[in-house]
C-alpha cells in the first residue's frame, strides 16, 4: 500500500489540486442563529448611529457657553425650562440662561450644545446652581459618530461574535447571509472500538477518534455528523461509507488504514467513485498511513487509528479544506519562538512532528519541551502538548538549546 509515499508538501500540493477547496454556499440565517458564522458580503449601514444627538449622563442639558467661569465656590444659576425624556422629541429648546433636565440616553434638545452632570448642580428656589463649566459638546454623543449611513461596517468573511452581531443589531439588520457550514460525516472503524455508553468488554477500547475528531471539526467551522462505529468488514464499511458520502459534504474515517490484513479502508473509499484516492501515504511521523480521496465531489480522509496521529493529521490536512469550504482563512496558526529544552529526533527520511510543552526558564526564555510519551498512540500525548515542532525530512535531530519555531495548539500565556 506505501510504495510510493508522498513528501508532506507533495501530499499538501496534491489536496488543493484535487480537492480545489471552495465556500459551500451561503445561507440566509436571523441574526439570533447567526453567532459564530462567517459573512457572506460586506455589510453597509443604512442608518446613522446614533441616530440623533444624545445625551451620554443624567444631568441638565445647556449652553455651554453660559457655565463658563463656574465653580465649586461661584456657581452659575440657571432656569430650569422642562424634562427631556428618552424615547421622545424634545418639545422643548433650551435658550440663553436656560436648562432642560434630561437622562442619559435622550435627545439633546434645540439651543442646547453639553451637558452638566447632575452631581455638578444643586437646585434651588426653581433655579439651578451649576458648580462646574462644561465646554461645548461635553457628555454629548453626536448623531453619526459611531456609524455613518452607507459606511461599510463588516466585511466579507469575517466572523460573527458578540460584538459583530451587536452592531448588525444596532442597524435593526435582522437576517443576515452567511456561509454554509460543511457537514462532515465522522465514522471509526476496528473491531475492538466500541461506541461510548456501552459496556467496555475485555480487549476493546471506546472510540476515541470519533470524538475528538467531531470536536476538531467544529473547531474548525464544521459540524460533524457521528456515523458511529464501523468493524472491519468490506460489506459493512462500503455500506457506512455510502451513507456517509450521501449525508455529507466530507467524511473524516480513522483506523483500518495500516498494511493489516484487516486495514481495508482505503481500497473501499477508492471503490465508491472518481477520481479516487489521491494520496496513500505521507512519509511524515506520526501520521504516515494517511490516506485521501476525493469521490465525485466530496473528499474523503482517511486517518490513522491512533489518536494523536489522526488528531494531528486532521490539523495539518484535513482542518484547512474545512476552513476553506465554511468560508474561514485556511489556517488560524499562531506560532512561538522558543529554545529547544531538549534533543529532538526525526524519523529517518520523514517530516516529523515533536509534540512540545513551552516552560519559561529564569530569564523568562520560552523552552520547547518534548512531551514524555512519544507514542503516537497516546491520546494524552497532544492534550499534555502545547504545540509542536516540525523537524524537515533532511534534518535528523534538532539539538538542545537550538531555537525552534513551535505552532502552537493551544493559546500559551
Ligand atoms: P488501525 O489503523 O485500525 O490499525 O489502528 C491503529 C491503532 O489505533 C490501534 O491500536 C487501534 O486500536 C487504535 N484505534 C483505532 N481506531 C480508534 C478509535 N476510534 N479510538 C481509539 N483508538 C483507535
Ligand atoms: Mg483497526
Amino acid at each position: 500500500m506505501f510504495r510510493k509515499l508522498m513528501t508532506f508538501d507533495e501530499a499538501k500540493n496534491a489536496i488543493s489540486l484535487h480537492l480545489k477547496p471552495k465556500p459551500l454556499g451561503e445561507e440566509e440565517l436571523s441574526l439570533l442563529e447567526a453567532y459564530n458564522r462567517v459573512l457572506q458580503g460586506d455589510i453597509f449601514s443604512a442608518l446613522d448611529i446614533p441616530p440623533f444627538t444624545r445625551s451620554t449622563v443624567d444631568g441638565y442639558a445647556v449652553k455651554a457657553e453660559d457655565t463658563f467661569g463656574a465653580e465649586e465656590n461661584q456657581p452659575v444659576t440657571l432656569n430650569v425650562k422642562g424634562v427631556v425624556n428618552v424615547g421622545e422629541q424634545p418639545r422643548i429648546s433650551v435658550g440663553r440662561g436656560e436648562a432642560a433636565e434630561i437622562v442619559t440616553g435622550a435627545p439633546i434638545p434645540d439651543g442646547a450644545d453639553a451637558v452638566v452632570m447632575v452631581e455638578d448642580t444643586e437646585k434651588e428656589n426653581g433655579g439651578l446652581r451649576v458648580y462646574r463649566a462644561v465646554t461645548k459638546n461635553e457628555n454629548v454623543m453626536k448623531k453619526a459618530t459611531d456609524i455613518k449611513k452607507g459606511e461599510a461596517v463588516l466585511k466579507a468573511r469575517q466572523v460573527l461574535g458578540a460584538p459583530e452581531i451587536g452592531v448588525l443589531a444596532a442597524l435593526g439588520i435582522t437576517k443576515v447571509k452567511v456561509f454554509r457550514v460543511p457537514v462532515v460525516a465522522v465514522l471509526s472503524t476496528g473491531a475492538e472500538v466500541t461506541e461510548l455508553g456501552k459496556k467496555l468488554p475485555p480487549g476493546k477500547i471506546y472510540d476515541i477518534n470519533a470524538y475528538s475528531l467531531s470536536a476538531a471539526v467544529r473547531e474548525s467551522g464544521g459540524k460533524s455528523v457521528y456515523l458511529g462505529v464501523v468493524p472491519d468488514d468490506s460489506a459493512e464499511l462500503r455500506k457506512a461509507l455510502e451513507h456517509a458520502l450521501a449525508s455529507a459534504d466530507m467524511v473524516l474515517t480513522s483506523g483500518g488504514v495500516s498494511v493489516g490484513p484487516k486495514d481495508l479502508t482505503p481500497q473501499i473509499v477508492d471503490s465508491l467513485g472518481k477520481p479516487g484516492l489521491f494520496v496513500s501515504g505521507i512519509a511524515v511521523k506520526p501520521g504516515k498511513p494517511t490516506n485521501i480521496a476525493l469521490i465525485g465531489k466530496k473528499p474523503v480522509f482517511s486517518l490513522p487509528g491512533h489518536p494523536t496521529s489522526a488528531l494531528l493529521m486532521f490539523h495539518l490536512l484535513a482542518s484547512p479544506v474545512i476552513r476553506i469550504m465554511a468560508g474561514r482563512p485556511a489556517t488560524e496558526v499562531t506560532m512561538a519562538k522558543a529554545k529547544a529544552g531538549a534533543r529532538m529526533f526525526s524519523a529517518k527520511g520523514r517530516r516529523t512532528f515533536v509534540m512540545v510543552n513551552l516552560k519559561r526558564d529564569k530569564a523568562k526564555q520560552l523552552i520547547a519541551e518534548p512531551v514524555e510519551t512519544g507514542a503516537s498512540g497516546a491520546i494524552t500525548t497532544l492534550a499534555k502538548a502545547d504545540g509542536f515542532v516540525e523537524i524537515p525530512e533532511n534534518q535528523q535531530f534538532i539539538d538542545a538549546g537550538e531555537e525552534v519555531t513551535v505552532v502552537l495548539l493551544k493559546n500559551v500565556a
